[in-house]
Parts: structure tokens; sequence; C-alpha cells
């Protein structure tokens, strides 16, 4: 038996950045375990901003890698059938893509600088881990720690073990699937792009020069993920045609890597054990399609070393991080999410905005407020009176609401996956 003070799961973003900040704050000692995966961290196309606190952790981290795996963007451009709009993004609120392997590889590096001692098995062995009663058995070796962090990402391998509730949750995940493919941008910006394959999509300069990140994403109930893969490789044969036609973008046909993977869409309820803190995506901090997932974990990691430091317990703790993640998932962002869906485009959404940002009398106030909308996803009390006095999209935020909530209350049966979205081509 091995007693650990904190042994944390995880070697992703949120896992590495709490050992860190742990040991900066001095709390728990030496014993201080991360117990990762073998396996070198997956590709995957990741943006985020240096808006906000979470932002500002990145930005730090970002100094710490390669200047070739970060990519600052300084406009976004917003693409639907009939839509293309550019926004410039602001220095103090940059966007960038940013390399996730080499993310994680530089917070490695810090966190053993700072004698973290980080013990690795096969992902297959950890699956299987055991965790009662406090003791935590891996292949043979058995921990006792005083507490434990559940850093596992979006499987939420501990917490889901030993909450009796969490065992029959099905959350709501965004999918994702992904194909970095030869080919250009005229000018370094990610697009947005909404509707002609049916969910939120993105494509970015990649890392390797001359290559993109297309990005297909849908909302899917977790246990559908082979029905979404299946579907999404016709969407993503979509969304490049889509591509193909809009002037500044080459889609090439040589495909370099391709990926998927799922972002929690909710927070996991409120935790009862007294023993296991989960954290970043494990906890659903995510807030998918925003771009801030990342930041959000790191952020739930500095939040949970300072509360330790309280002594707060992991319900304590939830509450405490769960109240930044409800700022954020502002009920429009979401709405907006669900109706993209439902509606296989925007809406009128897309179009009121552009016609604003193209107004020659929009006010510079005005212009700021969707700027944030769409780049922060941030709602102005100003600029919601304004949409809602737009008839067309009162209907359709109300109808939306309608659903949401028919939804939430278990009254559709037809709750799945299988979403009206737009014909594929030729079909
Ligand atoms: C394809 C894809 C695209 C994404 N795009 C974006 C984006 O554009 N912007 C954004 O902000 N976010 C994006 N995200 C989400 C973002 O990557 C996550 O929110 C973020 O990485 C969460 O960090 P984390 O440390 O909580 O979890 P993760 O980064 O998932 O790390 C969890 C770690 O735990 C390990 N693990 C799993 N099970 C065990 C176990 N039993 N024992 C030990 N270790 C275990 C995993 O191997 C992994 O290393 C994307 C996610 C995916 C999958």
């Amino acid at each position: 038996m091995r007693r650990e003070g904190c042994l944390i799961f995880g070697a992703g973003p949120a896992g590495l950045k709490a050992a860190i900040e742990l040991r900066r704050k001095g709390v728990n000692g030496p014993d201080l375990t991360i117990i990762a995966s073998s396996e070198s961290p997956p590709y995957r196309p990741v943006y985020s901003t240096t808006i906000g606190p979470g932002g500002r952790l990145l930005a730090e981290y970002l100094s710490l890698m390669p200047a070739d795996r970060v990519t600052f963007l300084d406009r976004i451009r917003v693409l639907a059938p009939g839509v293309d709009f550019t926004v410039s993004v602001p220095r103090q609120g940059s966007y960038f893509t940013i390399d996730y392997p080499s993310l994680v590889a530089a917070l490695k590096r810090e966190a053993q600088e700072l004698e973290v001692s980080i013990l690795e098995f096969p992902l297959t062995t950890l699956a299987r881990l055991r965790i009662a009663s406090g003791e935590v058995a891996i292949n043979g070796s058995v921990f006792e720690p005083d507490l434990v962090v559940d850093a596992t990402g979006v499987d939420a391998v501990l917490a889901s073990r030993v909450e009796p509730e969490r065992r029959g949750e099905d959350p709501w995940v965004a999918a994702v699937y992904f194909k970095t493919v030869s080919g250009f941008m005229t000018s370094p910006a990610m697009a947005l792009i909404f509707g002609p394959a049916g969910g939120t999509s993105w494509l970015n300069p990649s890392f390797e020069p001359g290559c993109l990140d297309l990005v297909y994403s849908a909302w899917v109930r977790k246990s559908k993920m082979t029905e979404f893969l299946e579907e999404a490789r016709c969407r993503w044969e979509e969304l490049a045609h889509f591509c193909q036609q809009v002037p500044g973008i080459e889609v090439g046909g040589r495909v370099i890597r391709d990926g998927w993977g799922m972002i929690r869409s909710q927070p996991i309820p409120p935790p009862k054990s007294r023993l296991i803190y989960p954290l970043g995506e494990a906890a659903g901090l995510a807030l998918p399609g925003s771009g801030d997932s990342l930041r959000l974990a790191l952020l739930s990691a500095e939040l949970f070393a300072s509360s330790l430091r309280q002594g707060l317990t992991p319900e304590e703790f939830w509450r405490r991080v769960t109240a930044y993640h409800r700022y954020y998932l502002f009920f429009a962002m979401v709405l907006a999410r669900l109706s993209f869906q439902e509606k296989g485009n925007l809406g009128g959404l897309v179009r009121i905005l552009g016609q604003w940002l193209s107004s020659p009398t929009a006010s510079p106030q005005l212009t700021r407020a969707i700027e944030r909308y769409v780049i922060e996803g941030k709602l102005s009390p100003q600029l919601f009176a304004r949409i809602m006095r737009q008839r067309e999209f009162a209907d359709y935020l109300l109808r939306v609401v309608a659903r949401w909530l028919k939804v939430r209350l278990g009254l559709n049966s037809d709750h799945s996956n299988h979403y009206p979205l737009p014909p594929l081509r030729g079909a």
C-alpha cells in the first residue's frame, strides 16, 4: 500500500495544471503524484482565446511552447450559405490555435521541474482501475490517497465509478470529427462555418505548413458515437465541398491525419464523494463550440488549488467552479447552438448580425457588442434586447426554448441525434 497526499488521474491540461498550482501554492508537501496514460497525447485541432483569467493562464504557457506551435489569428471569418463576413479580433482578446500535444508537453516539463512524480500506465490498464473505500488499485499497485483528482477528460473515469447517480448518466456531448488536409487560406483567419453540413464547424491553419484543419462538430448523445462517426464522414465531405467554393480558401485532397473526440456539454451533478475532485473536462466544464474548453479546464485547475487551500470539500469546490461555468454558459449561446442543429443553419441570427455589422449606421458600441457575441459568446443585455425586437428572431428563439423545455422535461420522445440535417449533396 502506498500512501499519497494527492493522486491526480489524467495528465491532460487540467491534471497537470492542478499539480503545478498545488506545488506553487505549497499544498500537500511532497506527496503529489499524477497517474498518466503512457500513450502520447492525441492531436486535436484546438483553438482558444486569451480573454479572461483562463486566457492569461494559457498565454503564460504559450510562452513555454515553440513559437511555431501557436498561431495567433487577427480575424474570424463567419461563413454560412449566403453569408461571408469577417470580424477583426482586438489584440487584447486574441484568438489562437494551439498544438495540443505541445501544450501538454510544456505543462509536463513544468510539473516535472516542480518534482511532481508522474507514473505512466497503458490506458487499457487504467480503464480497469478499481476504487473502493478510499483505496485505489491499479494493476496490482494499491494507493491510499487523502484525496483524488479526476482529470481523466470526457470519460470522467473515477467520478463515474463511485457516484451512483453518474452511472446512468448519458450526457450530450459536442462530437468532433476532423481531418488535417493540404490547403491554404489567403489570410490567416479562422473560419467558423454554420449550416452547410448541419453542424457548426471550423477551418483553421494547421501546424504543418500548407495544411488546414477542417472540423465538423455536432451535438450527440455519448451513446450514439458510432452513428455519429458514420454520418460525420459524409458531413465532412459536404463541408469540404462547401469550403472549396469559398473565395480565398483552397482545400486540397491530401489527408495528413484524421481524428475525432467528444467535449462534454454540461457539468456533472454535484459530487457526493468527499474523496474525489472532478476537474476540467471530467467535471463537464467545457463550453463546446466556443473555443473556451481548454482555458476553462485550466481555470478549474487553478480554482481547485486555491479551493483546497481554503479547505473546500469536492461539493463546495464544484459549486464554486460551476458558478463560473453558468456565467459563461449564457443561455443564448446554448439555445443558438441547439437551433443550428434543428434548422441546419443559424436561422435569422447570422443574417441579422451580418446586416448590423455591415450597416453604416451601426454604432461602435453595437458593433463591439456583436463582436463580443461572435468571438466570446457573451451577449450584452442591450444586444439581446435589440435581437429580441427583431420579430423573426424572437419567434425562432421561442420555438427553440419550447423545444428545449420539452427535451428537458422528457416530453420529446424523438430526443436522439437524428436532427433534421440538410440533405447531403446528391442524396
Ligand atoms: C477533437 C477535439 C477538438 C477540440 N477542440 C477544442 C477547441 O478548439 N478549443 C477548446 O478550447 N477545446 C477543444 N477541445 C476540448 C479540449 O481539448 C478539452 O476541453 C481539454 O483538453 C480538457 O482538458 P482536460 O485536462 O480536462 O482533459 P483532456 O485534455 O481530455 O485530458 C485527459 C487526460 O486523461 C487521460 N486519461 C483518461 N482516462 C484515464 C485514466 N483512467 N487514468 C489516467 N489518465 C486517464 C487521457 O489520456 C488524457 O491525457 C477539443 C476536444 C477534442 C476531443
